[in-house]
Formats: structure tokens, C-alpha cells, sequence
């Protein structure tokens, strides 16, 4: 049992940066649960309140049942990696691996038999001998992975383990790191700030900011649900569309054309109400011609994304106001001309609207 239960825990730092704002979270055992925020949000002041290495100010932490706000990190059950991995630049690799058990007096021998084991199961079994210097990035992490795991804790805390890496390491220790947690079966908390990561990976996530948690739900729920304009923003490899709109009777006014409530938001505002009107670039059908229901705007710039283009275009402001900008993902193939005019049509089901 190790699920972590965190409530109301808080962080002020001397000086009085508050980068934990009474926030309550919980984690289940044996999830991969990804922390994603921008930078400065409290994602890694959280990861080492969770392990011990900064004292809450208030709240409590519970890992497995067992309330731990007051015990040292040693005590726990938990390894961190770090996001430099801070190996020990004297030490070989087995020694890296095994230091975490000589700090837990464990005999010489059982525990350079431990480290060549571990390092064994991550493929590092050539590099015993070597120093951290002579390793590659993705190497490096993998030491410090193995040093982690080395004392088969209940809980793994990651702190952006794959940002020194280059994007296609990247991908592949992904791949790996997904495929070690679901073999050990630990919990995994694992902090990162690119959004497609956090989907990639994680059972769960939650979305943080200012030290405060603004969502939490599977990669599906944050993607295609966002609570709010700060979620809809952040996630996603194109930021949602976010317009200015208001209801209008039984409908919506956006960009002065007028459009059904989204379904989601059925009932739940009122003729007259000052909302924001959310949709994905990928769920906006651009049109050469004018169609029912389509916002029509001027196309200003044409982005390749691979196998697709995205299409930014000037949406005329509501009432002579100025212009709003709004994005379409658009097939390969399908790229229309710079200056040409665009009528953009949501799908059916995908638009949200929110208040904030
Ligand atoms: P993240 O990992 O999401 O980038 P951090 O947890 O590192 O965020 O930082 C959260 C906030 O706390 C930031 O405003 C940061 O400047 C502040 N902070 C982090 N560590 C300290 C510290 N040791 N002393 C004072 N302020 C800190
Ligand atoms: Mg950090």
C-alpha cells in the first residue's frame, strides 16, 4: 500500500514565497501520476515535501496510510530523482547504485550484488566501472534511476527526468520509464512542464499553478474537459481557442456570429452572461466557402506541423471592436493562401464555455 494522500499542505519559504497553497491531492497505489505546471508553479517544492526534504509550514502528508509530515526522508519509503540526476561525479556507477544502501548500513558486498542486479535490469550492466562523466545524458539517467530503485521503494518522485535529454532519448526513455513503473507496479509521481508528457505518460494528472492545483483527471478528461481557461490554455500542442462571447438568448454570440450553446454548458448560463467560448484547432473544420454556423475571418499566417498546417486567422471583433485571432489545424494538402477569406465550423460536441 502506497498511495500518498496530501491536505491542506502547505509551503511558505522564509521570506515568504507561498509555493504550496493549502492543497489537497490524492494518489492512488501503483498510479503514474504526472504533476504539470509552468515553471515556478510548486511542482518541485511538492515532489520534496512529499519526500521529506522540506518541512511542510501546515497540511500533512500521509504516504500508505501512514502520516509522515513529521518524519525524516530516510523513513518514508521514497526515492527521488532529480532533475540533474546528481549523480556523485567520483564515484563509479556501481557505487552510485549502491550508495543509497550504504547509507542504509547495508554489508559491501550485498550491496555492490544489489547494484550489478539493478543495474542489470536497466541495461547498464557494461558500465559498472564507469564514472558519471563517461556517460551519455540518457545514461546518467538511467544510474539515477537505478539508484532509486536500488531499495525497491513504494514510491517514486520524479522531478523532470527527462528534461536533459534530447527529443529523441526522450521519447525512448519515456517508453522505458513507462514500461519499468507498470513492471514494478510502484507509485509514480513524476513532475514535468511539457504538457504532452504529462498525456503521454500519466494514469492521471494534475495541473497546477501558484501552488495550487487546478484540475485533476486522466490525459482524456484535462485534454477534451479543461475546468478553466488556465487548463485550456496550458494543455495541448496548440493552445485552445479562447473567445470572448455572450449568451445571447438560446444561443451564443461569437466574433458576431451566432452558435448554440455548447452542450456541456447546457443550463448552466443564462441570456446575457459575458462567457469565453473554447475550442481545439483540432476541432475547427476550415471552409473556402461560406457555411451555416461558420465564423468567417481573414487567413494571416500558415504553419507546418508535419503531416498538418496551422491556420491562424483575424476573426472580425463583435460590434466594430477590435479583431480577434483564432487557430485551425488543417490537414496536409489542404493549406489554404495567405489573404484568402476562411469560414471556420466547430464540431459538433467539442466547444466548452467558461466564465473565467
Ligand atoms: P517549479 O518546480 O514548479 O518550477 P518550485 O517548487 O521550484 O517550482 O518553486 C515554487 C516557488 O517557490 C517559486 O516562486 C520559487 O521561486 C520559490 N522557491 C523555490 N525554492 C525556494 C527556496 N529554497 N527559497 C525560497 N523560495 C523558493
Ligand atoms: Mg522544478
Amino acid at each position: 500500500m502506497s498511495a500518498i494522500t496530501l491536505s491542506r499542505l502547505t509551503k511558505v519559504y522564509p521570506g515568504g514565497v507561498r509555493a504550496l497553497d493549502a492543497l489537497d491531492l490524492s494518489i492512488s497505489d501503483g498510479e503514474f501520476f504526472a504533476l504539470l505546471g509552468p515553471s515556478g508553479c510548486g511542482k518541485t517544492t511538492l515532489l520534496r515535501t512529499i519526500a521529506g526534504l522540506e518541512v511542510a509550514t501546515g497540511g500533512t502528508v500521509e504516504i500508505g496510510g501512514r502520516n509522515v509530515t513529521n518524519l525524516q526522508p530516510g523513513v518514508r519509503d521514497v526515492a527521488m530523482v532529480f532533475q540533474d540526476y546528481a549523480l556523485f561525479p567520483h564515484m563509479t556507477v556501481q557505487d552510485n547504485i549502491a550508495y543509497p544502501l550504504r547509507i542504509k548500513k547495508v554489508g559491501r558486498a550485498a550491496r555492490q550484488d544489489k547494484a550489478a542486479e539493478t543495474a542489470a535490469e536497466l541495461g547498464l550492466s557494461a558500465l559498472l566501472d564507469r564514472r558519471p562523466a563517461q556517460l551519455s545524458g540518457g545514461q546518467q539517467q538511467r544510474v539515477a534511476l537505478a539508484r532509486a530503485m536500488a531499495c525497491h521503494p513504494q514510491v517514486f518522485l520524479l522531478d523532470e527526468p527527462l528534461s536533459n535529454l534530447d527529443a529523441r532519448l526522450r521519447l525512448e526513455a519515456r517508453t522505458f520509464l513507462k514500461r519499468l513503473q507498470r513492471e514494478l507496479g510502484v507509485t509514480c509521481v513524476f513532475v514535468t512542464h511539457d504538457q504532452a508528457e504529462a498525456l503521454a505518460l500519466a494514469d492521471r494528472i494534475a495541473v497546477m499553478d501558484g501552488g495550487r492545483i487546478r484540475q485533476v483527471g486522466t490525459p482524456v478528461e484535462v485534454f477534451r474537459r479543461p475546468a478553466n481557461t488556465f487548463v485550456a490554455g496550458f494543455i495541448g500542442s496548440t493552445p485552445m481557442n479562447l473567445l470572448d462571447a455572450e449568451v445571447t438568448g438560446d444561443g451564443i454570440t461569437v466574433a458576431g456570429v451566432r452558435l448554440a450553446v455548447p452542450e456541456a454548458a447546457r443550463g448552466l448560463v443564462a441570456d446575457g452572461d459575458q462567457v469565453v467560448y473554447g475550442v481545439r484547432p483540432e476541432y475547427l473544420d476550415l471552409h473556402a466557402e461560406a457555411v451555416d454556423g461558420a465564423l468567417a475571418g481573414q487567413v494571416v499566417v500558415v504553419e507546418n506541423l508535419g503531416s498538418s498546417s496551422l491556420v491562424s486567422l483575424d476573426l472580425p471583433g463583435a460590434d466594430g471592436s477590435a479583431g480577434v485571432s483564432c487557430q485551425v489545424v488543417v490537414p496536409e494538402g489542404r493549406e489554404p493562401s495567405l489573404g484568402a477569406t476562411g469560414w471556420v465550423l466547430p464540431r459538433e460536441g467539442r466547444s466548452l464555455l467558461y466564465r473565467d
